[in-house]
């Protein structure tokens, strides 16, 4: 028999947790389904220097204060990964892994959450998927011939293996800046962007941009004027190791190349630069395929939503993957918020 609950989370990183404690709250009956063997979500997987862009309490899901990090006022990855361990047993949130969802489609009444270990039907479904499955790199002339190594920010783990070799990162946002730095002093670094890198003013980090996100959301939800969200303040956070080699001038951005050669890059005026590996800092999609059967109206890989909720299936909650969903839904301090109003308006809907 298809088992049966209230409302299936797909995803078991921060935004799934996050919407697990509000869920519980509003009394509804819910499971959280992950890919994942184990939890954390994507901080599992990202490269060893990782910091967090803000310290400890600023990067906090609601009801528990992230610990700080003994020495470090920004916390690493593993940090994250056992502050979202011990959340989810500390709520015991009902996280089944690994369990992938391939579909979600209308059955009657309900909806029907197919999956790679059975099928779930529910009456409401959160996906919180996230965008780390789903690296996105842009069609450059020459990709497919250029014979070196090529690499997204996913693969990215740690300088050694690519110590004395000739570099290419692709990317002016903060993977770029922070993997370059990462590479700077072992590699013979090439750092190339689309335009000139924009450093935030080294005082100020994510509390800073949060502040701008809590303005912007206050802004939406008084019908004022947008008052711009975390990217109109600029791109790039000055996290110690990102300062440290741009002050030693170890970052130096050169501009986008026009082409890939079998061996290396080609810009616009015909220089040319040898590399032995290329790795494409270039951002994310949405991972979306779940839904993909519902047919939901959206563009630009995004799904049209008011809020949380999808405009097309009023039973279906997007969580996470950007401001798209809410302004700073895709932070640890920011998703709080919406999962909260997710959670509202489900409960609603199922009374
Ligand atoms: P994820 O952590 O990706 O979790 C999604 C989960 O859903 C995963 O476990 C995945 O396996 C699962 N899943 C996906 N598809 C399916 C499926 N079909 N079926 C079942 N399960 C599925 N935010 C901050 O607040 N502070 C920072 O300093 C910060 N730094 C960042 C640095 C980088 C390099 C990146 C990329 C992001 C950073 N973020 C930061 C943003 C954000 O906090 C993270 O991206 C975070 O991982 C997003 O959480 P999530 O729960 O939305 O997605």
């Amino acid at each position: 028999m298809t088992p049966a609950t209230q409302v299936v989370v797909i995803g078991g990183g921060q935004a799934g947790l996050a919407a697990g404690y509000h869920l519980r709250r509003a009394g509804v009956e819910f499971v959280i389904l992950d890919a994942q063997p184990l939890p954390g979500g994507a901080w599992q997987h990202t490269w060893d220097s990782l910091r967090l862009f803000s310290p400890a309490a600023y990067s906090s899901l609601p009801g528990r204060l992230m610990p700080t990090q003994p020495g470090e006022l920004y916390p690493d990855a593993a940090h994250v990964v056992g502050y979202l361990t011990d959340y989810e047993q500390r709520y015991d949130l009902p996280v089944q892994r690994p369990v992938h969802v391939e579909g979600v489609h209308r059955d009657g009444t309900c909806l029907r959450i197919e999956t790679d270990t059975g099928a779930w039907q529910a009456d409401a479904v959160i996906s919180a998927t996230g965008t780390w499955s789903r690296p996105f790199l842009p069609a450059v002339p020459g990709r497919r011939d250029y014979r070196g190594e090529q690499l997204h920010t996913v693969d990215y783990r740690s300088p050694r293996e690519f110590a004395g070799k000739r570099v290419i990162v692709v990317g002016g946002g903060n993977s770029g800046a922070q993997i370059a730095a990462d590479l700077a002093d072992q590699t013979d670094l090439t750092w190339v962007t689309q335009r000139e890198p924009r450093f935030l003013p080294d005082e100020i980090d994510g509390r800073v941009l949060f502040d701008v996100a809590t303005a912007r959301r206050r802004a939406l939800d008084e019908g004022r004027v947008d008052s711009g969200g975390v990217a109109s303040l600029g791109d790039i956070v000055a996290v110690p190791p990102v300062r440290a080699a741009r002050d030693a001038g170890l970052l130096k951005a050169e501009p986008m190349f026009t082409r890939l050669t079998t061996t290396g890059a080609e810009w616009a005026d015909g220089t040319r630069s040898e590399a032995d590996a290329i790795i494409w800092c270039t951002g994310f999609r949405p991972a979306l395929s779940p839904l993909a059967p519902l047919g939901l109206r959206g563009h630009r890989c995004h799904i049209a939503t008011d809020g949380t909720r999808a405009l097309d299936e009023p039973r279906v909650h997007l969580l996470g993957y950007g401001d798209w969903t809410g302004p700073a839904s895709a932070t640890l301090i920011g998703v709080g918020r919406p999962a909260r109003e997710a959670a509202r308006q489900v409960a609603d809907l199922l009374s």
